[in-house]
């Protein structure tokens, strides 16, 4: 099979996992690479075998997407929308259909894109009629002179524009209702203050979805996308629409897009981070993420992907597991939700 061509190296540090492609040069590097995540969480044991097939399958299809996209020519800002809009579609995923609830019951959907030939990026916050958040941001990007839109005035936005509008029904899920009412619970007895570490008790996928991908003109993009922390407060702005918190991407060093406790994501500006690690010590895009994860984050904060120029990819993680797939030109296909291999 093509994928023993690729050499995964699983690096355990400090109990956390980073996994990585052997290194690639400008030389052997592929034509394209995309590595897509569906959120951290718990490990693939806690969440069960039907449910982990699910997952899998479901970041299958996705992954698909893009590489169909990235094959025939694409740009990997294409592949990058193409790839969140189907996980905002599909209600597994906590992003477009399936976003959890805010402490009012309602939904609040946050997004961000961001394109490494130019720095050039768009974001919108807390929107909640629009089907496919990503697109407006997208949207944003292109078609304004700013970087992220909020609320209402985003809404407003994204009307002008002509995106398809949903009620707020059409978010809500059965497995996100119950997933609120757990959090509810949890945070009356004082244990969801904020920093602590995702629920170990009663684990789930939080379902936060990201991409980032390298295309064959050698551009990199990004872009992340989720209904945000289970109970959060109205009007919470979490990292996934924060560019440099949630996404980050230029050309010169790696594209990024993370999932957690998005609090502990923008105080830390990770996804700069990796990329200022890269830019000015000249780490490795699997050191940058390593570093990320097992030292400045802490245990149960979250997970990280992360795509370099030259195609090299990591994801890491300090939760029980992340849904996450990469796929590349050298025929490059895998999906993972635990340790690798599970
Ligand atoms: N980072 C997201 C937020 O804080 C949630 C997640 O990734 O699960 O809104």
């Amino acid at each position: 099979m093509k994928t023993l061509l690729f050499h995964r190296l699983a690096i355990l540090s400090m109990g956390f996992l980073v996994f990585a492609a052997a290194p690639t040069t400008a030389e052997d590097a592929p034509v394209y690479a995309i590595i897509v995540h569906g959120g951290a969480g718990s490990s693939p044991a806690q969440l069960g075998e039907k449910a982990r097939q699910g997952r899998e399958q479901a970041v299958e299809r996705v992954l698909r997407v893009g590489v169909n996209v990235l094959k025939d020519g694409g740009t990997s800002l294409d592949a990058v929308e193409k790839v969140i809009r189907a996980m905002e579609d599909d209600p597994i995923f906590n992003a477009g259909k399936g976003s959890v609830f805010n402490s009012a019951g309602g939904h609040e959907l946050d997004a961000s894109i961001m394109d490494g030939r130019d720095l050039s990026c768009g974001a919108v916050a807390g929107v909640g009629v629009i089907k496919n958040p990503i697109s407006l941001a997208r949207l944003v990007m292109t078609k304004t002179r700013h970087v992220l839109l909020a609320g209402d005035g985003a809404e407003r936005f994204g009307r002008e524009m002509g995106v398809e509008l949903v009620g707020q029904d059409y978010f809500s899920t059965e497995a996100a209702r119950k997933r609120w009412q757990r959090s509810k619970k949890k945070e009356e007895s004082g244990a969801g203050k904020q920093g602590a570490a995702f629920d170990s008790v009663r684990p789930s996928y939080l379902g936060t979805v990201g991409c980032v991908a390298l295309d064959r003109f050698g551009n990199i993009s990004a872009g992340t996308s989720t209904g945000g922390l289970s109970n959060k407060k109205y009007g919470r702005i979490g990292d996934s629409p924060i560019v440099g918190a949630g996404t980050y991407a230029d050309n010169r060093t790696c594209g990024v897009s993370c999932t957690g406790i998005g609090e502990h994501y923008i105080r830390n500006a990770i996804a700069y981070d990796i990329s200022a690690q890269m830019k000015y010590r000249k780490c490795t895009v699997k050191q940058a993420v390593d570093m990320a994860i097992n030292k400045t984050l802490k245990p149960g904060y979250g997970g990280i992907i992360a795509l370099d120029r030259n195609g090299n990819m990591a994801a890491g993680y300090n939760t029980g597991g992340m849904t996450r797939g990469m796929a590349n030109s050298k025929g490059l296909f895998v999906v993972r939700l635990g340790k690798d291999p599970q």
